[in-house]
């Protein structure tokens, strides 16, 4: 008989948020699969969990993995946990569960906290439809590049952001899905500084530029769509906007390929200057 694969969500702040079946579930389990021994043995030893641990991060989960699933094929029931949240959300794992199935071993989640879907419950944004994008690229070439990718895309974004990137990644937002754009910032989820602050993305920026304090701890951004209504620039307009930008400053070009299109002057700017950024 062999065993199965646990997939366990812990807090992602508040440790009350630790499900009495996860607790249980880690308590009984042979071994558990952690990111790092220090930070989960705080957590675990917390709740009286005693369970042997390994350690399974992103430079060793191959390896690991092999390790692990000849343990569950052997019988035992292995546990994988993350540093916060729910595991394979931005987090190692995604080799273990694909190698688990392609093994035939049973994989069981233990759902719990995660900051996107807690991020998403407080937003006031539509959540019918989402894309969840994770962390955006460092480099301000490809993250406006990946921004662009989602510029007609009228489901609403989800973006996992670090404290030193906040500020530019609300400027490029800023530029490449316009200033007006509805979005909510939340910080801290769960934790004593939660802070949920819903305004545009102009604003937003603002807050974190004026404000040291809204640039400390754990980021979700999570950003309107595009409506239906917004002007999205179509290929004509592309191309007369492209030869302009080739032969005149940015303003002009923007100006005078409002008047051949008809469309607004500060929509094509703003692509002009997302553009013209992306080359940079
Ligand atoms: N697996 C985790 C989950 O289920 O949400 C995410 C892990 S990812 C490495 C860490 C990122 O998640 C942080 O940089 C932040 O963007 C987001 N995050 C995690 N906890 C958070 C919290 N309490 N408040 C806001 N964002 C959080």
């Amino acid at each position: 008989m062999s065993g199965t694969l646990y997939i366990v969500a812990t807090p992602i702040g508040n440790v009350a948020d630790f499900s009495e079946r996860a607790i249980k579930v880690l308590q009984q389990v042979a071994v558990i699969a952690v990111e790092d021994t220090r930070h989960s043995g705080r957590l675990l030893q917390a709740h009286s969990i005693n369970t042997p641990m390994l350690s399974c991060h992103e430079y060793n989960e191959a390896q690991r993995s092999e390790q692990l699933l000849l343990r569950v094929a052997n019988g035992e029931d292995v546990a994988l946990i993350s540093d916060a949240g729910t595991p394979l959300v931005s987090d190692p794992g995604f080799q273990l569960v694909r190698l688990a199935h392609q093994r035939g071993c049973k994989v069981v989640p233990i759902p719990g906290p995660c900051a996107v879907i807690a991020a998403l419950s407080c937003a006031g944004l539509p959540t019918d439809r989402f894309v969840f994008e994770g962390f955006l690229p460092a480099k301000q070439g490809a993250r406006i590049a990946r921004l662009q990718e989602l510029q007609n895309d009228p489901r609403t974004h989800v973006f996992y952001e670090a404290p030193h990137r906040i500020e530019e990644c609300l400027q490029d937002m800023v530029t490449v899905m316009g200033a007006q754009r509805p979005a909510t910032l939340a910080r801290e989820l769960t934790k004593t500084f939660e802070t949920i602050i819903p305004a545009t993305l102009s604003e937003l920026h603002n807050k974190v530029q004026t404000d040291e304090n809204q640039r400390k701890g754990e980021f979700v951004l999570v950003v309107a769509g595009t409506q239906k209504s917004e002007a999205v620039i179509d290929a004509e307009t592309e191309k007369t906007l492209r030869i302009l930008m080739s032969e005149l400053p940015l303003r002009q070009a923007a100006a005078l390929a409002a008047k051949i299109t008809g469309q607004k002057k500060n929509l094509l700017y703003d692509t002009a200057l997302a553009w013209q950024q992306v080359k940079d």
